[in-house]
Order: C-alpha cells, then structure tokens, then sequence
C-alpha cells in the first residue's frame, strides 16, 4: 500500500489556483492480439497511455499530477514544491551540446530549444519561452525566459540547475504573485 504523508487534498487540487475542479483527459493507444476464438482482444502487443489532469477554473495543465492504475497521484519530487510554492520567473541562457537539438529553425523549433535546454522539466512543467539562440561553433546558446513554481529563491535556482542538461547561466530570477485562489470549495452553481 501506498501511504503518502499528506492527506489526498493538499496534492489533488490545481497547483495555480488550487481549485479542486480538475478534469482528466486519457488517451489510449493499444495493440492487442485477437482471440481467434471469442474475437476478443486479448494478449497487448504494445500500449501507450498519455494522461494529462487539467483545472477547469483556470484551464492549466497540472504536471505535479498523475495518472496510474485508474486513479490520479501526485508526482513525488514535485507535487509539495509546486502547491505550496510561488511564480518565479527567471531570464537565463542554456549553452548545449548542437547535436542534442532536435531542430533549431521551422515549426517544432521552440519545443526542441526548451526540450535541448530543460528537458522534460522544461517541456511539460516549465513555461518556457525561447527568446533566441545563437550558434557558437558546436554549441548552441538557448536565450529563455522561464517561469516555475518554487517555495524560495533557492529552491527555484536549484531546480532549474537539476534541470538544465547543459551549462545554466541565470541572468535575473524574481519571485512573481500567485494567480488568484478560486473560491473555497470550487462550488460552482449548477
Ligand atoms: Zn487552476
């Protein structure tokens, strides 16, 4: 048995404004064998899942949330920073490796920068925005402005440090106010 150390409904609520009205979206993807015998499916080839918890007052995805064996947890390393922390904006550079970006010009472009600079932080929990790059021989300077979640500016510095995949340089980082709570309960007339 799991036993997390908070009670269910310090996590399960919108890490922005703490609405408790979220919503799930599940997208399924499966290959399964056929039972020649009953036509039904049977053995799985292969299977993919993507769930993404939403809040329906401020309509933001909720990366501090997941979805595993039918009920939604909180992701551990995350979930206490991000509910109880503040906005922090940071304007940084990431210099990186030019092989590790995907593409660095077209669509898509933005998404490999974040993705090369922050990695999986930068793609699904940061709101990141490439303001430029460079090319310095082998390397690519990835110019952003970032905003995360953090309960101090220490904090905030040490988690775009564990999340940078390659050298971080931190220009300004500045605690921002917290989006308005949405009304106690999240009672909505129906
Ligand atoms: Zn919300």
């Amino acid at each position: 048995m799991d036993s997390f150390r908070e009670p269910i409904g310090s996590w399960l609520r919108c890490y922005r404004c703490w609405s408790q009205e979220l919503e799930l979206q599940v997208h399924y993807e499966g290959i399964h064998r056929i039972d020649p015998i009953t036509g039904e499916r049977s053995e799985v080839v292969d299977e993919v899942q993507e769930a993404v918890v939403q809040c329906l007052d401020c309509l933001h995805d909720q990366p501090h949330l997941g979805f595993q064996n039918g009920r939604v947890e909180p992701i551990e390393d995350r979930w206490e920073r991000m509910v109880a922390g503040t906005p922090w904006v940071a304007s940084c550079t990431v210099t990186v490796d030019g092989d590790t970006v995907e593409t660095c010009s077209g669509a898509g472009a933005a998404e490999s920068l974040v993705y090369a600079a922050f990695g999986d932080h930068g793609t699904q929990e940061f709101f990141a925005h490439v303001r430029f790059h460079d090319h310095q021989e082998d390397q690519v300077v990835v110019h952003l402005l970032v905003e995360l979640y953090a309960r101090s500016l220490d904090e905030a510095t040490q988690v775009l440090e564990d999340a940078a995949r390659g050298i971080l340089a931190i220009t300004s980082l500045a605690e921002e106010s917290r989006p308005p709570a949405a009304a106690p309960g999240g009672e909505h007339p129906h």
